[in-house]
Protein backbone atom coordinates (compact mmCIF):
# COMPACT_ATOMS: atom_id res chain seq x y z
CA UNK A 1 0.00 0.00 0.00
CA UNK A 2 1.57 3.40 -1.00
CA UNK A 3 1.65 5.70 1.64
CA UNK A 4 -1.03 8.42 2.38
CA UNK A 5 0.96 12.19 0.77
CA UNK A 6 -0.16 14.92 3.15
CA UNK A 7 0.10 18.29 1.45
CA UNK A 8 2.67 20.36 2.74
CA UNK A 9 0.53 23.29 3.88
CA UNK A 10 -1.51 20.82 6.05
CA UNK A 11 1.32 19.86 8.08
CA UNK A 12 2.62 21.81 10.91
CA UNK A 13 6.04 23.36 10.27
CA UNK A 14 8.83 21.23 11.83
CA UNK A 15 10.22 21.57 15.14
CA UNK A 16 13.95 21.82 14.91
CA UNK A 17 14.15 19.66 18.06
CA UNK A 18 17.64 19.24 19.43
CA UNK A 19 18.83 16.05 20.93
CA UNK A 20 16.22 15.96 23.26
CA UNK A 21 12.84 16.38 23.21
CA UNK A 22 10.73 19.47 25.17
CA UNK A 23 9.59 17.25 27.55
CA UNK A 24 12.91 15.20 28.00
CA UNK A 25 14.67 18.34 28.51
CA UNK A 26 12.60 19.55 31.61
CA UNK A 27 14.62 18.64 34.49
CA UNK A 28 17.37 17.40 33.19
CA UNK A 29 18.28 19.68 29.95
CA UNK A 30 19.79 22.51 32.59
CA UNK A 31 18.10 25.37 30.98
CA UNK A 32 16.28 27.52 33.29
CA UNK A 33 12.43 27.22 32.18
CA UNK A 34 10.92 30.42 30.64
CA UNK A 35 9.74 33.44 31.99
CA UNK A 36 5.99 33.71 31.67
CA UNK A 37 2.93 35.91 32.40
CA UNK A 38 -1.12 35.67 32.00
CA UNK A 39 -3.02 38.06 30.68
CA UNK A 40 -6.85 38.04 32.36
CA UNK A 41 -10.05 40.19 31.67
CA UNK A 42 -11.62 41.96 34.13
CA UNK A 43 -15.17 40.43 34.85
CA UNK A 44 -18.86 41.67 34.16
CA UNK A 45 -20.79 39.61 36.46
CA UNK A 46 -20.23 38.10 39.96
CA UNK A 47 -19.98 34.62 38.19
CA UNK A 48 -17.37 35.84 35.77
CA UNK A 49 -15.25 36.91 39.21
CA UNK A 50 -15.80 33.75 40.32
CA UNK A 51 -14.24 31.80 37.61
CA UNK A 52 -11.60 34.47 37.31
CA UNK A 53 -10.30 33.85 40.64
CA UNK A 54 -10.46 30.28 39.93
CA UNK A 55 -8.25 30.83 37.02
CA UNK A 56 -5.99 33.36 38.74
CA UNK A 57 -5.49 31.01 41.88
CA UNK A 58 -5.03 27.88 39.69
CA UNK A 59 -1.98 30.25 37.92
CA UNK A 60 -0.79 31.62 40.80
CA UNK A 61 1.84 28.85 42.44
CA UNK A 62 3.91 29.24 39.29
CA UNK A 63 5.15 32.65 40.00
CA UNK A 64 4.95 34.30 36.83
CA UNK A 65 6.93 37.68 36.18
CA UNK A 66 3.47 39.51 36.58
CA UNK A 67 -0.58 39.02 35.47
CA UNK A 68 -1.73 41.81 33.48
CA UNK A 69 -5.36 42.76 33.39
CA UNK A 70 -6.91 44.32 30.23
CA UNK A 71 -8.95 47.88 30.22
CA UNK A 72 -12.06 48.50 28.23
CA UNK A 73 -11.69 50.82 25.36
CA UNK A 74 -13.50 54.32 26.66
CA UNK A 75 -12.95 53.40 29.88
CA UNK A 76 -15.07 51.26 30.11
CA UNK A 77 -13.70 48.74 32.47
CA UNK A 78 -11.80 51.19 34.35
CA UNK A 79 -13.89 50.57 38.14
CA UNK A 80 -13.26 46.57 37.29
CA UNK A 81 -10.14 46.55 35.62
CA UNK A 82 -8.80 48.80 39.16
CA UNK A 83 -10.69 46.57 41.48
CA UNK A 84 -9.13 43.42 39.96
CA UNK A 85 -5.30 44.06 40.00
CA UNK A 86 -5.70 45.81 43.49
CA UNK A 87 -7.43 42.53 44.30
CA UNK A 88 -4.46 40.55 43.19
CA UNK A 89 -1.83 42.95 45.08
CA UNK A 90 -3.12 42.83 48.23
CA UNK A 91 -5.03 39.05 47.89
CA UNK A 92 -2.44 37.16 46.11
CA UNK A 93 1.79 37.01 45.55
CA UNK A 94 1.36 38.07 42.01
CA UNK A 95 3.01 41.18 40.22
CA UNK A 96 -0.31 42.61 38.39
CA UNK A 97 0.24 44.83 35.57
CA UNK A 98 -3.14 47.03 34.70
CA UNK A 99 -3.78 47.84 30.86
CA UNK A 100 -4.77 51.45 30.21
CA UNK A 101 -6.14 52.75 26.87
CA UNK A 102 -6.25 56.12 26.04
CA UNK A 103 -8.92 56.28 22.99
CA UNK A 104 -11.96 58.33 24.05
CA UNK A 105 -10.74 59.61 26.80
CA UNK A 106 -9.12 63.18 27.81
CA UNK A 107 -5.55 63.08 28.99
CA UNK A 108 -6.98 64.28 32.50
CA UNK A 109 -8.99 61.51 32.83
CA UNK A 110 -6.25 59.05 31.53
CA UNK A 111 -3.87 60.48 34.31
CA UNK A 112 -5.94 60.49 37.11
CA UNK A 113 -6.62 56.49 36.39
CA UNK A 114 -2.74 56.32 36.40
CA UNK A 115 -1.99 58.68 39.69
CA UNK A 116 -5.32 55.96 41.53
CA UNK A 117 -2.57 52.77 40.20
CA UNK A 118 0.36 54.20 41.59
CA UNK A 119 -1.58 55.48 44.84
CA UNK A 120 -2.82 51.83 45.00
CA UNK A 121 0.85 50.50 44.97
CA UNK A 122 0.62 49.13 41.13
CA UNK A 123 3.89 49.56 39.49
CA UNK A 124 3.33 48.33 35.55
CA UNK A 125 1.12 49.84 33.41
CA UNK A 126 0.81 48.25 30.05
CA UNK A 127 -0.19 51.12 27.81
CA UNK A 128 -2.18 50.85 24.85
CA UNK A 129 -4.33 53.14 22.36
CA UNK A 130 -7.01 51.08 22.13
CA UNK A 131 -9.43 50.19 19.06
CA UNK A 132 -12.10 53.47 18.09
CA UNK A 133 -15.41 52.69 18.92
CA UNK A 134 -17.44 50.27 16.91
CA UNK A 135 -15.16 48.10 14.77
CA UNK A 136 -11.37 46.70 15.01
CA UNK A 137 -9.45 48.40 12.44
CA UNK A 138 -12.35 51.22 11.86
CA UNK A 139 -11.17 54.36 11.13
CA UNK A 140 -9.17 56.33 14.45
CA UNK A 141 -9.04 60.13 15.37
CA UNK A 142 -8.27 61.32 18.11
CA UNK A 143 -9.39 63.66 20.74
CA UNK A 144 -7.90 67.09 20.77
CA UNK A 145 -7.39 66.82 24.35
CA UNK A 146 -6.26 63.27 24.70
CA UNK A 147 -2.81 61.25 23.86
CA UNK A 148 -2.84 60.33 20.43
CA UNK A 149 -1.46 56.69 20.44
CA UNK A 150 0.52 54.83 22.75
CA UNK A 151 3.90 56.89 22.37
CA UNK A 152 2.17 59.72 23.70
CA UNK A 153 0.20 57.57 26.74
CA UNK A 154 3.57 56.19 27.50
CA UNK A 155 5.39 59.47 27.60
CA UNK A 156 2.33 60.65 29.94
CA UNK A 157 2.78 57.73 32.42
CA UNK A 158 6.15 58.17 32.72
CA UNK A 159 5.80 61.58 33.46
CA UNK A 160 3.66 60.67 36.42
CA UNK A 161 5.69 58.13 38.15
CA UNK A 162 8.36 55.56 37.72
CA UNK A 163 6.15 52.27 36.53
CA UNK A 164 7.41 49.74 34.44
CA UNK A 165 5.79 50.46 31.04
CA UNK A 166 5.10 47.30 29.13
CA UNK A 167 3.47 47.98 25.15
CA UNK A 168 2.00 46.31 22.14
CA UNK A 169 3.98 44.62 19.44
CA UNK A 170 2.63 42.88 16.25
CA UNK A 171 4.78 40.56 14.37
CA UNK A 172 2.32 40.37 11.56
CA UNK A 173 1.34 43.64 11.38
CA UNK A 174 -1.28 45.85 13.17
CA UNK A 175 -3.88 46.55 10.57
CA UNK A 176 -2.58 49.88 10.57
CA UNK A 177 0.75 49.39 9.39
CA UNK A 178 2.11 48.60 6.05
CA UNK A 179 5.55 46.91 6.61
CA UNK A 180 7.83 45.62 9.07
CA UNK A 181 9.86 48.71 9.26
CA UNK A 182 7.31 50.94 10.14
CA UNK A 183 6.18 48.51 12.77
CA UNK A 184 9.44 48.39 14.10
CA UNK A 185 9.54 52.24 14.38
CA UNK A 186 6.64 52.64 16.33
CA UNK A 187 7.31 50.38 18.60
CA UNK A 188 11.06 52.07 19.19
CA UNK A 189 9.20 55.15 19.41
CA UNK A 190 7.10 53.85 22.27
CA UNK A 191 10.48 52.58 23.61
CA UNK A 192 12.61 56.16 23.34
CA UNK A 193 10.07 57.98 25.73
CA UNK A 194 9.89 54.95 28.01
CA UNK A 195 8.61 51.99 27.84
CA UNK A 196 10.52 48.50 28.95
CA UNK A 197 8.81 45.48 27.67
CA UNK A 198 6.58 44.71 25.14
CA UNK A 199 3.98 41.70 24.36
CA UNK A 200 3.42 40.39 20.78
CA UNK A 201 -0.20 40.01 19.40
CA UNK A 202 -0.99 36.16 19.46
CA UNK A 203 0.28 34.10 16.53
CA UNK A 204 0.70 30.84 15.18
CA UNK A 205 3.48 31.58 12.18
CA UNK A 206 6.63 31.40 14.28
CA UNK A 207 8.38 32.47 11.42
CA UNK A 208 6.99 35.82 10.97
CA UNK A 209 7.67 36.52 14.44
CA UNK A 210 11.37 35.93 14.22
CA UNK A 211 11.65 38.14 10.91
CA UNK A 212 10.04 40.38 13.15
CA UNK A 213 12.60 39.57 16.12
CA UNK A 214 15.46 40.01 13.43
CA UNK A 215 14.49 43.53 12.35
CA UNK A 216 13.59 44.39 16.34
CA UNK A 217 16.74 43.37 17.61
CA UNK A 218 18.82 45.13 14.08
CA UNK A 219 17.32 48.13 14.86
CA UNK A 220 19.01 47.60 18.51
CA UNK A 221 15.87 47.25 20.59
CA UNK A 222 16.92 44.94 23.80
CA UNK A 223 13.89 45.10 26.14
CA UNK A 224 12.64 41.83 26.38
CA UNK A 225 9.61 41.38 23.68
CA UNK A 226 7.33 38.86 25.27
CA UNK A 227 5.93 35.97 22.96
CA UNK A 228 1.85 36.50 23.04
CA UNK A 229 0.67 32.78 23.24
CA UNK A 230 -3.39 31.95 22.39
CA UNK A 231 -3.77 28.49 23.50
CA UNK A 232 -6.61 27.69 21.50
CA UNK A 233 -9.51 26.20 23.30
CA UNK A 234 -12.33 27.74 21.17
CA UNK A 235 -11.75 27.33 17.13
CA UNK A 236 -14.78 28.83 16.05
CA UNK A 237 -14.26 31.57 18.98
CA UNK A 238 -10.32 32.31 17.63
CA UNK A 239 -11.55 32.65 13.64
CA UNK A 240 -14.02 35.27 15.08
CA UNK A 241 -10.80 36.87 17.13
CA UNK A 242 -8.45 36.49 15.22
CA UNK A 243 -10.02 37.83 11.41
CA UNK A 244 -10.61 41.87 12.57
CA UNK A 245 -7.07 41.66 14.02
CA UNK A 246 -5.82 40.70 10.76
CA UNK A 247 -3.80 37.77 12.76
CA UNK A 248 -3.78 35.10 9.83
CA UNK A 249 -4.38 31.37 10.79
CA UNK A 250 -2.52 28.75 9.14
CA UNK A 251 -3.57 26.13 6.89
CA UNK A 252 -2.05 23.51 9.37
CA UNK A 253 -3.73 24.92 12.61
CA UNK A 254 -7.42 24.91 10.91
CA UNK A 255 -6.60 21.47 9.68
CA UNK A 256 -5.41 20.08 13.22
CA UNK A 257 -8.88 22.23 14.32
CA UNK A 258 -11.51 20.65 11.60
CA UNK A 259 -14.51 18.67 13.22
CA UNK A 260 -13.64 19.22 16.79
CA UNK A 261 -16.28 21.80 17.53
CA UNK A 262 -17.94 19.06 19.58
CA UNK A 263 -15.40 17.52 20.80
CA UNK A 264 -13.68 19.99 23.61
CA UNK A 265 -10.97 17.21 24.89
CA UNK A 266 -9.48 16.39 21.82
CA UNK A 267 -9.18 20.06 21.19
CA UNK A 268 -7.36 20.84 25.04
CA UNK A 269 -5.08 18.06 23.78
CA UNK A 270 -4.20 19.51 20.35
CA UNK A 271 -4.41 22.95 21.62
CA UNK A 272 -1.50 21.78 24.53
CA UNK A 273 0.70 20.38 21.85
CA UNK A 274 0.64 23.04 19.17
CA UNK A 275 1.50 25.74 22.05
CA UNK A 276 3.95 23.09 23.66
CA UNK A 277 5.46 22.99 20.14
CA UNK A 278 5.47 26.90 19.47
CA UNK A 279 7.10 27.35 22.83
CA UNK A 280 9.71 25.18 22.72
CA UNK A 281 10.33 26.05 18.74
CA UNK A 282 11.01 29.83 19.82
CA UNK A 283 13.24 28.83 22.89
CA UNK A 284 15.68 27.19 20.51
CA UNK A 285 15.94 29.94 18.61
CA UNK A 286 16.69 31.90 21.95
CA UNK A 287 13.33 33.31 22.68
CA UNK A 288 12.43 32.98 26.71
CA UNK A 289 9.67 35.13 27.14
CA UNK A 290 5.74 33.94 27.07
CA UNK A 291 2.92 35.71 27.39
CA UNK A 292 -0.43 33.49 28.09
CA UNK A 293 -4.20 34.75 26.85
CA UNK A 294 -6.07 33.11 29.68
CA UNK A 295 -9.05 34.08 28.53
CA UNK A 296 -10.30 34.05 31.94
CA UNK A 297 -11.55 30.64 31.74
CA UNK A 298 -10.82 27.54 34.14
CA UNK A 299 -10.42 25.45 31.28
CA UNK A 300 -8.04 28.02 29.77
CA UNK A 301 -5.84 28.36 33.20
CA UNK A 302 -5.65 24.28 33.26
CA UNK A 303 -4.69 24.48 29.68
CA UNK A 304 -1.91 26.86 30.65
CA UNK A 305 -0.84 25.63 34.10
CA UNK A 306 -0.40 21.79 31.75
CA UNK A 307 1.85 23.91 29.05
CA UNK A 308 3.83 25.58 31.73
CA UNK A 309 4.39 22.33 33.46
CA UNK A 310 5.81 20.67 29.93
CA UNK A 311 7.68 24.07 29.36
CA UNK A 312 9.98 23.47 33.16
CA UNK A 313 8.12 25.74 34.43
CA UNK A 314 7.54 24.75 38.35
CA UNK A 315 5.71 25.90 41.44
CA UNK A 316 7.43 28.67 43.61
CA UNK A 317 8.75 26.43 46.75
CA UNK A 318 8.22 28.25 49.79
C1 LIG B 1 -0.50 42.75 24.23
C2 LIG B 1 -1.73 43.52 23.82
C3 LIG B 1 -2.66 43.89 24.79
C4 LIG B 1 -3.82 44.60 24.44
N1 LIG B 1 -4.70 44.96 25.44
C5 LIG B 1 -5.77 45.71 25.13
C6 LIG B 1 -6.68 46.16 26.16
O1 LIG B 1 -6.49 45.87 27.35
N2 LIG B 1 -7.74 46.90 25.78
C7 LIG B 1 -7.97 47.25 24.48
O2 LIG B 1 -8.95 47.94 24.21
N3 LIG B 1 -7.14 46.85 23.49
C8 LIG B 1 -6.05 46.09 23.77
N4 LIG B 1 -5.19 45.69 22.78
C9 LIG B 1 -5.50 46.04 21.38
C10 LIG B 1 -4.96 47.44 20.99
O3 LIG B 1 -5.59 48.43 21.76
C11 LIG B 1 -5.26 47.66 19.50
O4 LIG B 1 -4.53 46.76 18.71
C12 LIG B 1 -5.14 49.09 18.99
O5 LIG B 1 -5.65 49.13 17.67
C13 LIG B 1 -3.73 49.63 18.93
O6 LIG B 1 -3.23 49.90 20.16
P1 LIG B 1 -1.64 50.02 20.34
O7 LIG B 1 -1.32 50.48 21.69
O8 LIG B 1 -1.03 48.79 19.85
O9 LIG B 1 -1.37 51.20 19.27
P2 LIG B 1 -0.16 52.18 18.98
O10 LIG B 1 1.14 51.51 19.17
O11 LIG B 1 -0.40 53.47 19.64
O12 LIG B 1 -0.39 52.38 17.41
C14 LIG B 1 -1.66 52.87 16.98
C15 LIG B 1 -1.47 53.83 15.81
O13 LIG B 1 -0.73 54.96 16.25
C16 LIG B 1 0.42 55.13 15.44
N5 LIG B 1 1.54 55.59 16.28
C17 LIG B 1 1.90 55.13 17.51
N6 LIG B 1 2.98 55.78 17.94
C18 LIG B 1 3.32 56.66 16.96
C19 LIG B 1 4.35 57.62 16.82
N7 LIG B 1 5.27 57.80 17.77
N8 LIG B 1 4.40 58.34 15.69
C20 LIG B 1 3.48 58.16 14.70
N9 LIG B 1 2.47 57.27 14.77
C21 LIG B 1 2.39 56.54 15.90
C22 LIG B 1 0.71 53.74 14.86
O14 LIG B 1 1.42 53.83 13.65
C23 LIG B 1 -0.68 53.18 14.68
O15 LIG B 1 -1.22 53.63 13.46
C24 LIG B 1 -4.05 44.95 23.09
C25 LIG B 1 -3.13 44.56 22.10
C26 LIG B 1 -1.99 43.85 22.46
C27 LIG B 1 -1.02 43.42 21.40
Amino acid sequence: MSAIEIPANLLPPPVRHTAMGPVARVGGGGRPPPRVSFEFGPPKTAEAEETLWQAIRRLEPLNPEFVSVTYGAGGSTRERTHRTVVRMLQETSLTPAAHLTCVEACCDDVDAVIRDYWEAGIRHIVALRGDPPGKIGGVYTPRADGYANATELTAGIRAIAPFEISVSAYPQLHPEHASLDQEVEVLKAKIDVGATRAITQFFFDIDSYLRFMDRVRGAGIEIPVCAGIMPVTNFAGLKRMAKPCGIPLPDWLCNLFEGLDADPDTRRLVAASVAIEMCARLEEEGFHDFHFYTLNRVEGADLVYAICRVLGVREATP
